[in-house]
């Protein structure tokens, strides 16, 4: 199960202070410092705990939460709704058009994700009656396109594609008006990746965003690289301005480091998840429920 360890770790914490009529102030400090252990060792970014751990503690303190009837639990609620905020509050909802096709672009390093993903996110969108088209804009990896176009007809979406010797900029440009054409209302641009972040890269979305104009920028990020996967959405973020990012693999993260910082670090909501290989383990990312899944 994702972040099962930190999720035992803090369960473990809590459950000390929640059968407690009376808490003292050492007894929150020391319930906080083995919180910010746990953190760390989630592999949460390092000031993200700092903050984190001082805006409980300043809530945990006051004669209101010591004189209640059961602190332990107050504080259980305040840790629950400072986990919540720091997922990013609520659901961040995907954008829409005000004209369609609403346009997509995804992005991200290779081997996180990608193209499985927009194959995911196009099937989530046929659920909710849509029609989405698939734009093969990854030319780089041999076998992208031929993935995506396997994907498209595992769901039964269109998938748009001119090989691998037209530019990603032609093909983004050309796959929008083709689903103009043919009335497609979201247009999913699967985008190349590398294996590190370069300029190059960079430019060529840069390129693409122009272009096209996307809604979204989602990056999708393999949430099992904890720090890193943070310290790719930072340098994308930096050059791209995106307005969301996907987590991966979360079926397979124990530490949740990445989940509990991206949005905190970047700014950046976390519009979705996904759980596993098959192309319906995928879904919105709720904050809220995330916070209570951790805290059992
Ligand atoms: P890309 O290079 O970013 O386009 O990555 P791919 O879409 O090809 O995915 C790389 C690998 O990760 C594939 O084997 C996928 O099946 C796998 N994968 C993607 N998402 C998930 C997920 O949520 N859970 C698991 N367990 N594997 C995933």
């Amino acid at each position: 199960m994702a972040f099962e360890g930190l999720s035992t770790r803090l369960q473990n914490v809590f459950s000390k202070l929640r059968g407690k009529g009376k808490v003292s102030e050492d007894d929150v400090a020391q319930a906080m410092r083995e919180v910010r252990l746990a953190l760390l060792e989630a592999d949460v970014n390092f000031k993200v705990v700092k903050d984190f751990i001082a805006k409980v503690k300043e809530k945990s303190v006051g004669k209101e939460v010591m004189d209640s009837f059961t602190p332990g639990m107050v504080i259980i609620d305040i840790v629950n709704k400072e986990l919540t905020e720091l997922m990013g509050g609520s659901q961040a909802k995907l954008a829409k058009a005000n004209k369609p096709p609403t346009v997509i672009m995804m992005v991200g390093l290779q081997g996180a994700g990608k193209t499985t993903t927009s194959g995911k996110l196009a099937k989530l969108l046929q659920k909710q009656n849509h029609r989405p088209l698939l734009v093969a804009g990854d030319i780089y990896r041999p076998a992208a396109i031929k993935q995506l176009q396997i994907l498209g007809e595992q769901i039964n979406a269109p998938v748009f594609t001119m090989g691998d010797q037209t530019s990603p900029v032609e093909i983004a440009k050309q796959g929008l008006q083709h689903a103009k054409d043919n009335g497609n209302d979201y247009v999913i641009i699967d985008t190349a990746g590398r294996l590190h972040v370069d300029e190059e890269l960079m430019e060529e979305l840069r390129q693409i965003h122009a272009n096209v104009k996307p809604d979204e920028v989602l990056l999708v990020v393999d949430s099992m690289t904890g720090q890193d996967a943070v310290n790719v959405a930072e340098h994308f973020n930096s050059s791209l301005e995106l307005t969301g990012v996907v987590l991966t693999k979360l079926d397979g993260d124990t530490r949740g480091g990445a989940a509990l910082s991206v949005k905190a670090v970047t700014g950046c909501p976390i519009k979705f998840a996904t759980l596993g290989e098959k192309l319906d383990a995928m879904e919105p990312f709720h904050p809220e429920r995330m916070a209570s899944r951790i805290l059992g």
